[in-house]
C-alpha cells in the first residue's frame, strides 16, 4: 500500500498541530480526534487537517476504533494520551500506534525510569526513600505526566514534614533539588537507520517559579509565596556546542539500555531528556519523556539542529511521518508500529 492509504491520527491537544502538519507535508491523510469545545481551533487548520472526529469526552475515544481501523489509521501518541485515556485504555486499542507501548510502563513509573537511567550511566538527582533523613533541599513530585502540577519544595526535614501533612498525592518521589538551569533535549531515534538525531532544545516557562525573580526577595517577604512548577509555555534554546557531545551520548545510552530492558524493540521515535545543568557543567536528568514533548512546538518549521541534518524544515512531528513513510517504502512498517 502507498502512503496515501494511511491516515495519521492524534488527539486534539498538546502537539497535534505540529504532528498533523508534518504528516500532511509528508503526503499522508490526516485526522484529529477532538472534544466539542476544541472544534473551532482545529477547523481553522483545514489546510492540513483532512478530517475532524468528534468525541463527547476523551474517555469515548475507544468507541472510534472501528472508524479508525477503516481508515488504516496510525495513531501518534503525545503527552495527553496517557493523561487523558489512561494506561489500560491506551494499551488495549487495536489501532496501529507509532511507538512501543511497553515503554509506557517504564515512563509512568518513576522508580523504573530511574533504574533505566542508572543502567544507562546517566546522572540522576539523589532520591530520598521513606525514612531517609532529608539533609538538603528537596523537590517532591507526584507520579505521571502532570506538567509540574502537584510538586512542592522543602529546604530541610522540618519543612518537608510540615508540608507533607497537607499534601494530597498518594504516590510521589522525593528528589534532591538540583541548583542549575533546566534544559530539555529533544531527540529522535530511528530504528531504520539506527541513529539518534538531536532535534531541538527548549526550556520551560513555569508558573510561578520562573517569575519569582521579578520581585526582589525583600519585597516578597511576608507574601508567603510558594514556588510552583506548572508549565505554561516553552522557550527555544541553542546550547553551548561543547555540551552537545555529552547530551547526544546520554541519549544513545538511553536507547541502547532500553533495548535490553524493554525488549525486543526498546524505545524508538521521539523522546526527551529533561535535565538540569549545574554551574560545574554536570548534566542531571530529572526525567525522560518517551514520546514527543510540547517543547518541540517551538520548531514547527525546524530548529538550528534539524537544519544541520536536513536541507528542509523538519519538525519532530514531520520526522515521525517521515519515519513511517520510509518504513512503508522498504516494507518495514511493522517495525515502527505497535
Ligand atoms: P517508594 O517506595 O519510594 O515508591 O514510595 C512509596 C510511597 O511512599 C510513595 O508513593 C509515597 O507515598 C511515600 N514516600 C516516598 N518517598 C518518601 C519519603 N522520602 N518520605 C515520605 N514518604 C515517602
Ligand atoms: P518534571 O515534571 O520532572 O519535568 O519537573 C518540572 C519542573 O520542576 C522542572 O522543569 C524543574 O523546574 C523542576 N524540577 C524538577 N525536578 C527538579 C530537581 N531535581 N531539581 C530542581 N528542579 C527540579
Amino acid at each position: 500500500m502507498g502512503i496515501t492509504n494511511y491516515t495519521i491520527v492524534t488527539l486534539g491537544s498538546h502537539s497535534a498541530l505540529q504532528i498533523l502538519k508534518g504528516a500532511k507535508d509528508e503526503g499522508f491523510k490526516t485526522a484529529v480526534v477532538v472534544t466539542p469545545q476544541r472544534i473551532p481551533l482545529y477547523k481553522s487548520y483545514n489546510n492540513f487537517i483532512d478530517e475532524i472526529l468528534e468525541v463527547k469526552s476523551w474517555t469515548d475515544f475507544p468507541k472510534l476504533e472501528k472508524e479508525l481501523l477503516k481508515r488504516n489509521s496510525i495513531i501518534i501518541p503525545h503527552g495527553s494520551f496517557v493523561a487523558y485515556l489512561g494506561m489500560d485504555q491506551n494499551k488495549n486499542m487495536k489501532v496501529s500506534y507509532f511507538g512501543n507501548k511497553q515503554v509506557l510502563d517504564w515512563e509512568e513509573n518513576r522508580k523504573m525510569q530511574r533504574e533505566w537511567m542508572e543502567k544507562a550511566g546517566i546522572k540522576v538527582p539523589h532520591r530520598f526513600r521513606k525514612g531517609d533523613k532529608i539533609d538538603r533541599a528537596v523537590i517532591v513530585k507526584s507520579y505521571g505526566a502532570a506538567g509540574g502540577k502537584g510538586y512542592f519544595t522543602a529546604r530541610n526535614q522540618k519543612e518537608f514534614d510540615e508540608k507533607l501533612r497537607s499534601y494530597n498525592e498518594e504516590r510521589f518521589m522525593v528528589q534532591e533539588y538540583v541548583v542549575g538551569v533546566p534544559v530539555y533535549f529533544h531527540f529522535f531515534y530511528s530504528p531504520l537507520t539506527k541513529k539518534v538525531e538531536l532535534m531541538s532544545i527548549d526550556k520551560r516557562y513555569e508558573t510561578n517559579v520562573d517569575s519569582l525573580g521579578r520581585i526582589p526577595a525583600k519585597n516578597q517577604e511576608g507574601l508567603n509565596i510558594e514556588p510552583s512548577f506548572e508549565v505554561v509555555a516553552n522557550i527555544p534554546m541553542a546550547i553551548r556546542e561543547s555540551l552537545m557531545a555529552e547530551a547526544i551520548s546520554m541519549a544513545e545510552r538511553v536507547i541502547e539500555t532500553s533495548k535490553k530492558l524493554i525488549s525486543p524493540k526498546g524505545l524508538f521515535g521521539p523522546f526527551c531528556l529533561e535535565t538540569i545543568i549545574t554551574s560545574t557543567e554536570e548534566i542531571y536528568t530529572i526525567e525522560i519523556s518517551a514520546r514527543i514533548v510540547a517543547g518541540t512546538n517551538c520548531f514547527i518549521d525546524g530548529s538550528p539542529y534539524t537544519y544541520l541534518l536536513y536541507d528542509e524544515p523538519m519538525s519532530t512531528g514531520r520526522r515521525i511521518a517521515r519515519e513511517i513513510k520510509n518504513a512503508v517504502k522498504i516494507n518495514k512498517l511493522k517495525e515502527v508500529l505497535d
